[in-house]
This record gives C-alpha cells, structure tokens and sequence, in this order.
C-alpha cells in the first residue's frame, strides 16, 4: 500500500534547544493524522530528538549520509552511525547538496545503497532548475536523475525509496509548482517506474511534492491523485505551520 509522508526538512536551522522544542510541539500534535511524518534534522540533533518522539506515527530522519561506509573521511557522518540514532529516513540528492556540494547522480547512488544496507529509507530528491523547465526539458533531466541514481536498484531495494520531486525553482522562493505542474511529473515519474519496474510497485511508491508548500496550497498540491505528501523546508520549521501542512492531506 502506498504511504503517505510529510516531511520536514529543517536544513541548517534550529540550535539543539530549539530543535528539540521544536520535536517535542510537534510530537504533542500528532494525533491520527493520515500521513506518516519525518522530522529531517541536522546531524548533531538526531539522538536528542529521538527521545522526545513517542508516537508511532512520527519519525526520524537525517539531511543526508556519506558515500563511504566507515574510515579517514573527517568531517562525513555514514548511513550506519545515522541508523545508530534511532532515525529510519535520510534525503538524499537534495539540490542544495547538488548545486553546493556537487554531488552527481553516481554520488548519490552510492549513498542510495549505503542508506538501504543500513535500513533507512531514502528519500531522493529530484527536479529540474528554472532555465531547464523553460526549454522544455524537465522531463528528461527528472529521468535522468532517476534512471542513474535509482534504476541500478533491485526490485526489492527500489521498493523501499521515497520520491521526492522538487522543482528547483520552487525551493525557498515562494513560488510552488502549480497542482497541475506537480501532478503531470508525478504521473511521469510513476510511469517510469511502472517501465522499469512493474505497476504494483510503482503504485505503491510514494512520491512527495517540495518547493514552497504551505498550509495555503498543500490541500490543492496533496489532493491530485501521484502527489503522496510532500518534503516541506521553510515552513517545516513552525510547528504550527508544519502541522496545518501535515492535516491537510
Ligand atoms: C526543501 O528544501 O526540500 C524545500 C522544499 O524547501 P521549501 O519548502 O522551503 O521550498
């Protein structure tokens, strides 16, 4: 059956206090609710805000992992010592990391795989930047993203991947893909997965919408029928917000 996730990507928000304020408001509002909820922390916050999760409904997860599993990389955190936390999610290829971090879709495999050996679910980002949609080749770039960073994956292994389509340049800028622009990938995406990979698991994956959801739009974004819950950034750090957003699936 295919889920439906909200979840909130802080990014490099929020001192350890705030974060874990910020988990425990949260936490204290999930109650029924239909979708699944991560909280997308950085690093330093994930062991403290998985003491103040209690309910079975919520969960962990981190902003990203290394490429490596273990050793003289100074600086990395690996899929294994984020699994040590508690935490059962991780982003990965969000287009901050692409654009500033470099990371290319073969990166971005390799931590697809790591994240899977260490049991968490990966939630890979994917979408086009604005010069892109306007020659008209979203389509090929989302595929491409998808093909090199997820299509190398058994079926079992691709069966336990989160979507995330995020149009770039609808990332922090207020202006959302329209529900129509987010349905008409999301349809694409799942038919690509139906090419690869068959349509019972391509009906059960679950494919989030980002960029500048808020609790205005989210209903309109989150009814149209392959738009599964969203990756929320900006407005995931009010928890008021993050849970109207959360309700009005
Ligand atoms: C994101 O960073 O994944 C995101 C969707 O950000 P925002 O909601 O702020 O556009």
């Amino acid at each position: 059956m295919r889920k439906l996730i909200v979840a909130g990507n802080w990014k490099m928000n929020k001192t350890l206090q705030e974060g874990i304020d910020l988990a425990r408001a949260v936490n204290e509002k999930i109650n029924g609710q239909k979708a699944l909820v991560v909280l997308c922390t950085p690093f330093i916050h994930l062991s403290e805000v998985k003491k103040v999760i209690t309910k079975s409904s919520l969960f962990l997860g981190a902003q990203n992992c290394s490429s490596k599993s273990a050793g003289a990389y100074t600086g990395e955190t690996s899929a294994s010592m984020i699994k040590s936390t508690g935490a059962d999610y991780v982003i990965i290829g969000h287009s901050e990391r692409r654009a500033y971090f470099k990371e290319t879709d073969k990166t971005l495999n390799n931590k697809i795989r790591l994240a899977l050996e260490n049991e968490l679910i990966p939630i890979y980002c994917c979408g086009e930047v604005l010069p892109e949609r306007e020659a008209g080749k979203h389509f090929d770039v989302v595929q491409s993203q998808i093909n090199e960073g997820l299509f190398s994956l058994s079926n079992k292994e691709f069966s336990k991947v989160v979507i995330a389509y995020e149009p770039v340049w609808a990332i922090g800028t207020g202006l959302n893909a329209t529900p129509e622009q987010a349905q008409e990938m999301h349809a694409y995406i799942r038919d690509l997965i139906d090419d690869k990979y068959g349509k019972s698991v391509a009906g059960d994956t679950t494919i989030q919408y980002g960029g500048s959801c808020k609790p205005a739009n989210a209903k309109e974004l989150f009814a149209q029928p392959d738009v599964d819950g969203g990756l929320i950034g900006g407005a995931s750090l009010s928890e008021e917000d993050f849970i109207a957003i959360v309700n009005s699936i």
